[in-house]
C-alpha cells in the first residue's frame, strides 16, 4: 500500500509526505488559525488573514522540521551513509537511512545536527522577531515569526531529551557506547528511553495530552525495535551469506505448473524456490501460489506468478545485508549469485538459526 507522496528532491533526496501527515496538516492550520495569542491568530479581524496564517504557519513549521532532518541527513552523507528518503508524518520527520555508522563520534554528531539545525533557526526567528516587533507591533507577520522562533527551540530541546531513539537518546547511547560495548550502551539508553517515554505517557495522561501520549508510545516501541535491531547487526557482524547460506538449492524451469510446484513444497518443505531455465529467471514462494485458485492451478505456470524482479546478494556479502534487504522488501528469502550462476538461497530461517546460534 502507498502510504506516502514524493513532493521532490533536496540535495539528492528523496522528500515524502506521509499520508497522517496530509491528515494534521490541515488540523494544525485550524489550531493556529483559531488558537489565541502568542501562538494562534484568533483575534485577527479577517477571516481569511487569519486562515491564510493559520495555514502559512503550520507549512512553514514543517518546513523547519524538514529543515531538522536534512540537517541530520547531511551529516549522515558526509561520512558515506546513504539516505533513501525523508518523510514528513504526523509529528515530524523521519530520514530513512541505509544504515547508521556505529561509531560513537559520528552518532553523535548526526545526532545532534537535526536538534542544532532546529536552534539555529529558532535563534535566528527569534531575532527577526526582535527586529521587526517595534515596526510593525502585533501584526500576523511578526506573530508568525514568533510562533516559528519559539517551536524551533521547542523542537530542539524537546529532541534533545535522552529518550532514546530520540536525538538525544542517540547522544547518550554514544557517549555511553564509548564506555563499554555496543549492544550494552543500547539496552541502557533503550532502558532510559522507555522510562522516560513511561513518564511521558503518565504526564500527557494528566495534562490531557493526547499527541504527548502519542509520542510517549511511539518512544516506546521505537526504543524496543532498535534495541532488537541493534542486537541482531552486532551479532551477525562478520558473518557472511556464505556462511549461512543453503548451497544446493532445488530450482523449477519456468514451465512447471502451479500444482507440481505444491506438490514439490509438501516433499522438500521449502516455501519459496529460485526459478531458472538457462539462467534465474525470478522467485516463486507459497504467497504466490496462494493468490491462484485450487481450480487454476493445474493451469497455471509459475512464470506466471513467481516475482521476476530479482534482487541477490553475492556468498561474499554481509549477512546482515541479506536480512537488510528481507526486512525492507518484506520478502522471505534472497538468492546468491556468484558471478551469473546461483550458487545458493539465504532465507530468513537461516538467518535466524544463525542469530540463535550465535547468541547461546
Ligand atoms: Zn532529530
Amino acid at each position: 500500500m502507498k502510504t506516502s507522496i514524493q513532493i521532490g528532491k533536496i540535495i539528492g533526496i528523496p522528500i515524502r509526505l506521509h499520508i497522517t501527515f496530509l491528515l494534521i496538516l490541515p488540523v494544525f492550520a485550524l489550531v493556529f488559525a483559531s488558537g489565541p495569542a502568542p501562538y494562534g491568530f484568533a483575534e485577527v479581524g479577517s477571516t481569511v488573514i487569519r486562515y491564510a496564517f493559520g495555514t502559512l504557519t503550520a507549512v512553514a513549521l514543517f518546513a523547519c522540521v524538514l529543515l531538522h532532518e536534512l540537517g541530520h541527513s547531511y551529516v549522515a552523507m558526509k561520512y558515506g551513509t546513504k539516505i533513501r528518503s525523508i518523510t514528513l508524518l504526523l509529528f515530524g520527520g523521519v530520514a530513512t537511512m541505509e544504515e547508521i555508522p556505529r561509531d560513537p563520534k559520528i552518532e553523535s554528531k548526526m545526532a545532534i545536527s537535526g536538534p542544532g539545525v532546529s536552534f539555529v533557526l529558532g535563534i535566528a526567528f527569534l531575532l527577526i522577531y526582535l527586529l521587526l516587533e517595534p515596526i510593525w507591533g502585533n501584526s500576523p507577520v511578526t506573530r508568525l515569526v514568533y510562533v516559528l522562533g519559539s517551536m524551533n527551540i521547542i523542537l530542539c530541546g524537546f529532541n534533545l531529551l535522552p529518550a532514546f531513539p530520540m536525538d538525544g537518546g542517540r547522544i547518550l547511547r554514544a557517549h555511553l557506547a564509548r564506555q563499554m560495548p555496543y549492544v550494552e550502551a543500547t539496552h541502557k539508553a533503550a532502558y532510559i528511553g522507555k522510562a522516560f517515554a513511561f513518564a511521558m505517557g503518565i504526564f500527557g495522561f494528566l495534562v490531557v495530552s493526547p499527541i504527548l501520549i502519542l509520542i510517549a508510545f511511539f518512544v516506546y516501541i521505537g526504543a524496543s525495535e532498535e534495541e532488537k535491531t541493534t542486537e541482531i547487526t552486532v551479532t551477525l557482524e562478520g558473518v557472511k551469506v556464505r556462511d549461512i547460506m543453503t548451497k544446493n538449492v532445488i530450482s523449477v524451469p519456468p514451465t512447471t505448473t502451479v500444482s507440481e510446484l505444491v506438490e514439490l513444497m509438501f516433499k522438500e518443505k521449502h516455501m519459496g524456490y529460485p526459478v531458472v531455465d538457462d539462467k534465474l529467471r525470478g522467485v516463486v514462494t507459497f504467497s504466490d501460489v496462494r493468490k491462484v485458485s485450487l481450480e487454476q492451478r493445474s493451469k497455471t505456470l509459475v512464470s506466471e506468478i513467481m516475482a521476476k524482479k530479482i534482487i541477490s546478494v553475492a556468498p561474499e556479502d554481509d549477512a546482515i545485508k541479506a536480512l537488510r534487504i528481507m526486512s525492507q522488501r518484506n520478502i522471505g528469502r534472497v538468492p546468491v549469485m556468484e558471478s551469473g550462476v546461483i550458487a545458493g538461497i539465504i532465507s530468513r530461517t537461516d538467518l535466524i538459526r544463525s542469530i540463535q546460534l550465535l547468541q547461546e
